[in-house]
């Protein structure tokens, strides 16, 4: 297991990773969720002891990576940084590294075959393609059979096959009960890969969830009604004092409706209906609606924007901008 207690880093002046606190559960996948310069390549270079904290810590079955012996049986990474020597083959890069931690030559064998480098495992890396390469540092990541994986941003430059490939390793790699830590600036990407959520915005913790609470909570959840009769609807609506909106098409929608209670009073009131449908918001639209939430959490309460009146943890990629309200701060207000 991966736990962080306060981890923090600066450069100079930057706070690249603020006080982060969370643990990598086991047996799912995790997804690390930032936009781009949150903190997660810093995050996990820390992981790995490759950049030394600031404050706070972090634990690797309770050990600092540094005080693991054969660190490559614990935990295997890849990094964005690829290193690996462009002379080497792709077979040798590996026969090397499972020496330093006294994995047997057929393990080497076993994790080509796995990440599909057979047919090119004795061909130099310089001529790899950057899916062969990130198969490469995958194979890397697996040869001490590690309980933990941990890949920075493994699909960026992928194309679809590759994208699809790493999917299904992730998720199989999870489902042997190992821990597989994954970061993405992607929310679509993140959307069909992570079970768990740990989001991040300029370097602090925004959430830490289960993908379906953090979907829950975030993404707006409607039932849509679509009638030929709409003054009627409207009539029984407001008789039965629930409130709606207009939807897509002429269509009515009441938000966080229940199925179940909308279909029994149409029926109680002879009302038909073409439609009757949950909407659930997808983990793209929840992020924005988190946006949209701090913009009202700082018209009301003030707090939230920092001193420097600087745009939100999203930064300017995202579409409304300001600091949002983090969701750790709503659940512990909530409990
Ligand atoms: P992410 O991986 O989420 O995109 P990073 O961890 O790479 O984010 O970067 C977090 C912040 O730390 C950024 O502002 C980045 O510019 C800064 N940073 C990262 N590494 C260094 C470094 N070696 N020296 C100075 N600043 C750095
Ligand atoms: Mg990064």
């Amino acid at each position: 297991m991966i736990e962080l207690h306060d981890l923090t880093k600066r450069y100079g002046k930057t706070l690249a990773v603020d006080r982060l606190s969370f643990r990598v559960p086991q047996g799912v996948v995790t997804g690390f969720l930032g936009p781009n310069g949150a903190g997660k390549s810093t995050t996990m270079r820390m992981i790995l002891d490759l950049d030394r904290p600031t404050g706070g810590r972090v634990t690797i079955d309770g050990k600092r990576y540094g005080q693991l012996s054969e660190p490559l049986k614990y935990i295997g990474a890849l990094l964005e940084a690829k290193a690996v020597h462009p002379g080497r083959t792709a077979r040798d890069h590996l026969l090397w590294l499972a020496q330093s931690n006294r994995i047997p030559e057929r393990r080497v064998d076993e994790v080509l075959a796995l990440v599909g480098l057979t047919p090119v495992a004795r061909k130099r890396a310089r001529g790899f393609s950057l899916g062969m390469g990130q198969r490469l540092g995958i194979a890397s990541a697996l040869l001490g059979d590690p309980e933990i994986v941990m890949f920075d941003e493994p699909v960026n430059g992928l194309d679809p096959e590759g994208i699809l490939w790493i999917r299904t390793l992730m998720k199989r790699l999870a489902t042997e009960g190992r821990t597989v830590f994954v970061s993405s600036h992607l929310m679509s990407e993140m959307a069909v890969t992570a079970d768990h959520l740990v989001v991040i915005g300029r370097g602090r913790l925004l959430a830490d969830m289960p993908m379906p609470e953090f979907i829950r909570r975030n993404a707006r959840s409607a039932v849509r009604l679509r009638t030929p009769q709409p003054e009627r609807l409207l009539d029984v609506l407001a008789g039965a004092g629930i409130r709606h909106e207009a939807g897509p098409g002429g269509s009515y929608e009441v938000v966080d409706g229940d199925l179940a209670e909308l279909g029994e009073l149409a029926a109680a009131h002879n009302l038909v209906l073409h439609e009757l449908s949950p909407q659930q918001a997808s983990l793209e639209e929840a992020f924005m609606q988190m946006t949209a939430d701090s913009v009202e959490y700082h018209a009301g309460a003030g707090p939230g924007r920092d001193a420097a009146g600087a745009p939100g943890p999203w930064g300017a990629d995202w579409k409304a901008g300001g600091a949002r309200r983090p969701a750790a701060a709503q659940q512990q207000e909530e409990n």
